[in-house]
């Protein structure tokens, strides 16, 4: 599926297949899932999309082709190709353990073509394989809900209370980590969205609740997925003295003016951007333990749009992942 440009729907073309570089494999796409980044860049929320662009960035599928220099990765073996597409290696951030943060980084699915296709090329540098007991639908949520949701969690510490604005598909990948590690989960959500708050008290949340309200006890830490800026203040509110709130979108409305008494006594505001290949490793080490299971609802490749308006309207539970 192609996007030509923002705010409009996307096409499905005939393109032809695309050849991997030296350190590129070719991969035949199992999988797909949709994220709200995908959203953000097809309402045209975020700048400078490659266009025409093959949206998608959490795809497992096998590698098909490969290229001369290929080390890690045989024919046939089954990756995941996340966000992170690309680093330059040189620059300060990569050089300080940040790759994140790279001032020449490219990402699938935005500065690079993605998963919304048969077909994707990546750099095996940056691909991961993927755990065996997960199929290729239940594991595709795990590349970017699960590795940027997990980036979020280890930004929270050791924070025993935690409370989760937003429960979607980073959301219940998440609070099944957290609740691994000990951790109490709070669930907040739109008002009167009881679906979605049965939904993480089935994962085990110990509270749930709409936004607005401000939960049974102070947190130690909360983590916002939604992309509502006015949730900031709600959330710094909820959160003891010392607490963190982890901003865990690439895109949020503005956040409105707050008293400063809200972020004193060394409260901590902060955002994660991308993901590094370390992430990467750790999660995938993590979650067959958990063991991390995905909620998806699985669709059609053709279906792309009508995805989008679903995940728009907050009517997908779980992730909702692509299928070719
Ligand atoms: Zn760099
Ligand atoms: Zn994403």
């Amino acid at each position: 599926m192609l996007l030509e440009a923002p705010r409009q729907p996307l096409r499905f073309v005939d393109i032809s297949t695309p050849k991997p570089n030296a350190t590129q494999v070719l991969v035949k796409v199992s999988a797909c899932a949709v994220c709200r980044t995908d959203l953000h860049v097809v309402d045209g929320e975020l700048p400078n999309p490659k266009l025409p662009l093959v949206p998608g960035h959490e795809i497992v599928g096998v590698i098909a082709e490969k290229g001369k220099g290929v080390q890690r990765f045989k024919t046939g073996d089954r990756v995941g190709i996340p966000w992170l597409g690309w680093t330059c290696g040189e620059c300060e951030f990569c050089r300080s353990d940040r790759e994140n943060l790279c001032d020449r980084a490219r990402f699938t699915g935005y500065t690079l073509d993605g998963g919304y296709a048969e077909y994707a090329v990546a750099d095996e540098r940056f691909c991961f394989p993927i755990p065996k007991n997960y199929s290729a639908a239940e594991a595709a949520p795990l590349l970017c809900a699960g590795l940027i949701g997990y980036r979020s969690l280890v930004k929270t510490g050791k924070a025993k209370r935690l409370g989760i604005y937003g429960f979607g598909a980073a959301a219940h990948i998440v609070a099944q980590v957290a609740k691994f590690q000990g951790r109490e989960i709070f669930a907040f959500t739109r008002r009167g969205d009881s679906e979605a708050q049965q939904f993480a008290k089935s994962l085990g949340a110990v509270w749930a609740g709409n936004s607005e309200m401000q939960p049974p006890e102070k947190l130690d830490a909360a983590i916002i997925f939604a992309p509502v800026g006015g949730l900031i203040p709600l959330a710094l509110k909820a959160v003891a003295k010392g607490g963190t709130v982890v901003c865990g979108g690439i895109h949020m409305s503005d956040i409105p003016s707050f008293p400063y008494d809200l972020l004193w006594q060394e409260r901590t505001l902060c955002s994660v951007a991308n993901l590094t290949r370390r992430d990467g490793g750790e999660f995938f080490e993590i979650a067959p333990r958990v063991p991390v299971r995905t909620t998806v609802e699985i669709f059609p490749l053709n279906d792309a749009n009508e995805v989008l308006n679903r995940l728009r309207n907050g009517q997908i539970h779980g992730a909702a992942v692509l299928v070719p």
